[in-house]
């Protein structure tokens, strides 16, 4: 078995030392890259050769690269680094990595050409002043010949032993066996239609009802498929942490079976990970980034035994390695197989698990749990905010040497809607004026961050970050966003604006990151329709959807319309009554626990108290705004079997989804909104945007989102087959066609 490696991933593996270091050191563009590597070239004589091919054996390992420049009269090979600001900030490792990369060309050039000896140099060159710092060594053809074997044989070992790895999970992938006895009604069909998709290397919506087992369901497939499709890795996505542990608890299950040697991995937040986070991530802050790449050798091959890599496991090994936990997962991506992560890791503009799929070539299959979910998180992602108060507050805190450049953004920031009369309006363009001064901006700021790290307040470090995703987005700014301006007063004369990219349409973003992908399963309760999914997403038109058939019968629930109330916000005040009336009165029918969602937490609150006030016997609890982790956990402590009362929530908020209330933990759901988003200047703008784009602007903006959550609210209720409840829709509109044809098909409507 022979393996082909590239120079620098030979020594990014083999021979970084030192400390972590990622302290913020603003980086050349490609563009400015490529201009510096050209600067360099031109300045040397003409023999000078650049970019030379050169490749060389070792055992069964092939190594290939380009040396930046090689000149054959003096025998000296060159590796050219551009970069900015101050060239004693270039960590430590980094230049390791440079020098490792020199050696290993001048050995390949020694090869080549038949030298003795060859002179090495690391060429800095910085793209603001132009200036060449050049670092020199000479070396023996003998003595690089022993750097290089050293370097291959390290990577050999770990390449067999990875090799070894691969063979032996493919082997357990290809016998694994569904861990029941049987699969549940639905669950069959679902798993098939993931194998399928994973045969025919397409996309697969899945509508899928909660109580399948659909985390057994969708991974179980895919594992079997892995080994003859020749798939690298898994990515399972989901919205929440929720989503993750259960993604945890489906392998567990499998394992008890025969997933064998397969790796797992769960990536949590850096906040989540961090050990410090009073401390910045560099050796000379922050202990576990001290002497980083020395140890992670060790922490890598102690890790990728232990096989299920869950946060508390990772963290584990990370302490006794004393390495960081967090940078060791993200080392730890490169070699597992299954990787369980939040969506942003793959769609996110700079997504770690897709630059490295991209940059890897890997084959990777995506698995995206609660995907009802992620048009809203898509969105998010592709959307940047400039806050002109968070922009002040930098400006007056700039050194003086900034000024000029702020100035000039303020003048034109001030223009853009100087003639603007109305407190929110969307622009048809970003003004090309204003965006250079932006960028000039951006770049004098990275300079003076790269020289001057003291000068650069955290405000004036937050506007930068904020200046440099609004640039890039309004890079790609189209038809898919808005370019919207929101007038807030300021206190005297000052009108605080904020500007705003807001991503209406994420599928020209993430239509290549699906692509990128062998196959990707999206599933959820609420799917339907598909082609809002599918246009908003930007799915393939060969994707394939499947509703799965529910496990549950019509007779467990009760659904009634109360076509006697109106929820709308006019008549809000007039539903109180008949809203606390129906509640009572269905309580009175069958004590025990009930959810009642409403639109608002004014209207929550509203309905709370005036229920509160008449029916003062009947225990109620409520949501509240900003809950904490251990408040919403008391919340749902109330729910304990056999108990009894009401819990009042929001809908689309914490307790509308991802909670499991079975059995007789929750009996019944009141309803008293349709879900629709509000209607307002934002939204207005969303829906005509999406009616220009798809033709259907009211239902992609109100009606489907709305009733979407409406259903996952409702899905609480039922969780089990054994399982019965009472569900009450309470607005007129329920009766509407168009509206039921939006709920579940195994519902009855009374
Ligand atoms: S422990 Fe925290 S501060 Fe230290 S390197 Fe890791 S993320 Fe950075």
């Amino acid at each position: 078995m022979s393996y082909l490696v590239a120079v620098r991933a030979l020594c990014e593996f083999a021979a970084r030392r030192g400390d972590l270091d990622l302290r913020f050191t603003p980086s050349p563009s490609a563009l400015e890259g490529m201009a510096g590597h050209a600067t360099v070239a031109a300045r040397r004589p003409k023999h000078y050769e650049c970019e030379v091919a050169l490749q060389g054996e070792y055992k069964q390992l092939c190594v290939r690269g380009r040396a930046d420049g090689f000149d054959p009269e003096h025998h000296r090979v060159e590796e050219i680094k551009t970069y900015r600001g101050d060239f004693h900030a270039i960590p430590d490792n980094h230049r390791q990595l440079h020098w490792a990369q020199v050696k290993i060309y001048g050995w390949l050039l020694c090869c080549a050409r038949g030298l003795r000896e060859i002179g090495l140099a690391l060429v800095y060159f910085d793209i603001v002043s132009h200036k060449e710092t050049v670092l020199t060594e000479t070396h023996t053809a003998a003595a690089l010949r022993q750097f290089f074997e050293q370097q291959c044989e390290q990577f050999i070992q770990w390449a067999e032993q990875e090799q070894q790895h691969r063979t032996a999970r493919d082997a357990a992938l290809t016998e694994i066996a569904f861990p029941h006895a049987s699969f549940r009604p639905g669950q069959r069909a679902l798993a098939e239609a993931v194998y399928k998709s994973a045969l025919s290397s397409r996309a697969l919506l899945a509508q899928a009802p909660t109580g399948i087992g659909k985390t057994v369901g969708t991974l179980f497939p895919l594992l079997k498929a892995s080994p003859a499709q020749g798939i690298d890795k898994i990515f399972y996505l989901s919205a929440k942490t929720s989503g993750r542990r259960l993604a945890l608890d489906a392998i567990n299950l499998l394992r008890g079976d025969s997933t064998g040697p397969l790796r797992v991995l769960e990536l949590v937040a850096r906040d989540k990970a961090c050990e410090h986070p009073d401390k910045a991530c560099h050796g000379a802050s922050c202990p576990l980034a001290q002497g980083f790449y020395d140890r992670l050798a060790g922490a890598r091959a102690a890790a990728v035994k232990a096989r299920v890599l869950d946060q508390h496991r990772l963290r584990a090994i990370a302490l006794a390695h004393q390495v960081c936990p967090y940078y060791l997962s993200q080392e730890l991506a490169r070699w597992s197989d299954l990787i369980i992560g939040d969506y942003n890791y793959y769609f996110d503009t700079s997504a770690m698990l897709h630059s490295l799929t991209v940059e890897q070539q890997w084959r990777v299959s995506l698995l995206v749990d609660e995907a009802h979910n992620m048009v809203e998180r898509a969105r998010k992602m592709y959307s940047a905010t400039l806050a002109e108060s968070v922009f002040a507050h930098a400006r007056r805190a700039a050194p003086k040497t900034l000024k000029g450049a702020l100035d000039r953004v303020r003048r034109l920031w001030r223009a853009l809607y100087k003639d603007q009369r109305d407190t929110y309006q969307v622009y048809r363009a970003i003004d090309s004026k204003f965006l250079l001064a932006l960028q000039q901006a951006c770049a004098v700021i990275g300079d003076a961050m790269a020289e001057r790290p003291g000068d650069v307040t955290e405000a004036l470090q937050q506007f930068y970050f904020d200046a440099l995703h609004f640039g890039r987005l309004a890079e790609s700014f189209g038809e898919h966003s808005l370019f919207d301006i929101t007038l807030r007063e300021g206190g005297r004369s000052f009108r605080a604006s904020e500007l705003c990219i807001r991503n209406v349409i994420p599928a020209p973003f993430l239509k290549q990151r699906f692509a990128n992908a062998h196959s990707t399963t999206l599933f959820s309760a609420t799917l339907s329709p598909w082609q809002f999914h599918a246009d908003m997403l930007g799915l393939a038109d060969d994707t394939v959807a499947i509703d799965v058939d529910s496990p549950f019968a019509a007779a467990q629930l009760d659904v009634h319309i109360a076509s006697g109330i109106s929820t709308r916000y006019q008549q809000r005040d007039q539903s109180l009554q008949p809203i606390a009336a129906l509640l009572a009165q269905q309580f009175g029918q069958r004590p025990g626990n009930y959810l009642a969602f409403f639109s608002s937490f004014d209207y929550l609150e509203k309905a709370w108290r005036l229920f509160n006030a008449r029916h003062p016997g009947i225990p109620t609890w409520q949501q509240s705004r900003g809950m904490t982790e251990g408040e919403r956990d008391r919340f749902l402590h109330r729910f304990i079997p056999g108990g009894r009362g009401i819990g009042f929530a929001v809908l689309g908020g914490a307790f509308a989804e991802g909670v499991d209330l079975p059995g007789d933990r929750l009996i019944g759901a009141f309803i008293a909104t349709l879900g629709l988003p509000q209607i307002n200047p934002v939204n207005e703008q969303l829906r005509l945007c999406i009616e220009k784009a798809f033709g259907s602007g009211y239902d992609y903006t109100y009606l489907y989102p709305g009733l979407q959550k409406i259903v996952q609210a409702a899905g609480r209720v039922i969780r089990t087959e054994q399982d019965h409840g009472v569900l009450h829709l309470m607005d007129d509109r329920y009766g509407a066609d168009k509206v039921r044809a939006l709920l579940p098909r195994w519902w009855k409507l009374n």
